[in-house]
């Protein structure tokens, strides 16, 4: 019935999303006459219209990457590689000259220093420039290699300059593989607010190696470890079993089961994308669990003091004890969430956190509507919902019972 390891999502009848997922890529799946029929096993398809996109996912293959770029954008003669610094040595190079190998006559690197601080204005008008100075018109490509960072970055820099270039995310932590390089959310921070300014802007192309992993640090590894968790209790509780069973062996990176982590928490990602591609329905709002705590604790706490991740990990144990407190779920979920957030590494707790500081920059969320919190909460273990919340001693002590 179902090829995937967990495979009990359609036996206890929660799975429904994921059901839409499978149907969406299953290789024959054909919702435009116009469209392809056929897809390869593996790739995992946003299914956007004539905006659609496949994730392809591989190991130790990234010297065809360029050809692989090359044969789906055949058009494709000027390359805009826009590089994380760390990343570029041991990985940008070898897929310019993979570019260059299958054809493309015009490649140039734009290398941005790694680290948060470089989704920023600054950053984004330097990135212009060059595109201005290289002569990029809309006939070129934007090749986003690097992590969360460098994939929004660029992805804005491709959304504004000449009112839109294509975008390719070659996404190289676990983070960006399983979350932001897919589904076009693209953007930079202002000094009082994360992500604030930005753009819908789908790439045309997404690829994954996962050999890439293999050089990532340990924190950046297990940060991106808190999003695949986030798939399980937003959506898919069989999923976030597994991930129970699998801890110890995604922890030590084992190839099989880091990729069918990454395809599962890719088939969600882009199913929710397809339904509600641009957060109107808020559909899509789910993807935020933990994220308007996490992002108040990034912001208190410094940039730079958490990873992502790990804020979105302190932030999912907040919100799963407001929901707790709101009678939504109960001490089991707390409990089995707490242990797979420390069981991957990850905190649950930050002895900084003032709710004084951060509830004021929780305000400042997108989703707050008519200046009302708005938080994600689960009301079980597959399962979260938009929520209305105006309760500050709750919102308090959810944050206190994390110090
Ligand atoms: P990041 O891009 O800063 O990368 C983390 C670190 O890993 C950096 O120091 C980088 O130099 C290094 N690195 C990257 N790949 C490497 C590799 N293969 N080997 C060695 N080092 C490597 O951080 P991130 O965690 O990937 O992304 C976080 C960002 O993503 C945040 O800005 C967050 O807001 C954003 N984000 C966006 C979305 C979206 O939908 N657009 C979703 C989630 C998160």
């Amino acid at each position: 019935m179902s090829a995937e390891p967990w495979g009990i999502a359609r036996r206890d009848g929660t799975g429904t999303l994921a059901t839409r997922a499978d149907v969406l890529n299953r290789p024959d799946h054909q919702t435009d006459q116009t469209r392809i029929t056929q897809r390869p096993a593996g790739e995992v398809w946003v299914e956007l219209g004539s905006r659609g996109y496949p994730i392809v996912i591989t190991r130790d293959d990234w010297g065809s990457l360029g050809g692989r770029i090359k044969q789906k954008l055949p058009d494709l003669t000027h390359a805009l590689v826009v590089c994380d610094a760390a990343v570029r040595p041991r990985w940008g190079d070898g897929l310019v000259e993979g570019l260059r190998s299958a054809g493309v006559g015009r490649c140039d690197t734009f290398e941005v220093p790694s680290g948060e601080p470089s989704k920023s204005i600054e950053m984004l008008g330097r990135l212009w420039d060059w595109m201005l100075a290289s002569n990029a018109d809309r006939r070129g490509v934007v090749i986003a290699i690097g992590g969360g960072v460098v994939g929004d970055l660029a992805g804005f820099a491709a959304a504004s300059f000449a009112r839109g270039v294509r975008l390719v995310q070659v996404p190289t932590t676990l983070l960006s593989m399983v979350d932001s390089s897919v589904g076009g959310k693209t953007g930079i921070n202002l000094e009082g607010g994360k992500n604030m300014v930005g753009a819908f802007w789908q790439p045309s192309l997404v690829l994954i190696d996962t050999a890439t992993l293999g050089t990532l640090g340990q924190r950046d590894y297990r940060g991106g470890m808190a999003e695949v968790i986030k798939y399980g209790v937003i959506e898919d509780a069989a999923f976030f079993e597994w991930l129970e069973r699998h801890v110890e062996r995604l922890d030590a990176r084992e190839h099989e089961v880091v990729a069918e982590a990454i395809r599962h928490c890719c088939r969600i990602k882009a199913a929710v994308v397809a339904d509600d591609e641009r957060e109107t329905t808020g559909r899509r709002a789910i993807l935020n669990y933990g994220h308007t705590f996490g992002h108040a604790i990034e912001a208190t706490a410094g940039y730079g003091t958490f990873t992502h991740g790990e804020a979105v990990a302190i932030g999912m144990s907040m919100a799963a004890r407001l929901a707790r407190s709101l009678g939504r779920v109960d001490d089991a979920f707390v409990e089995r969430q707490d242990a797979l957030i420390i069981g991957c590494g990850l905190p649950t707790r930050w002895e900084g956190a003032d709710p004084s500081e951060m509830i004021p920059v929780m305000r400042k969320d997108k989703k707050v509507a008519h200046a009302a919190l708005r938080l994600i909460l689960p009301t079980r273990l597959g399962h979260v919902e938009l929520v209305p919340c105006e309760d500050i001693d709750r919102i308090t002590r959810a944050i206190e019972a994390c110090r």
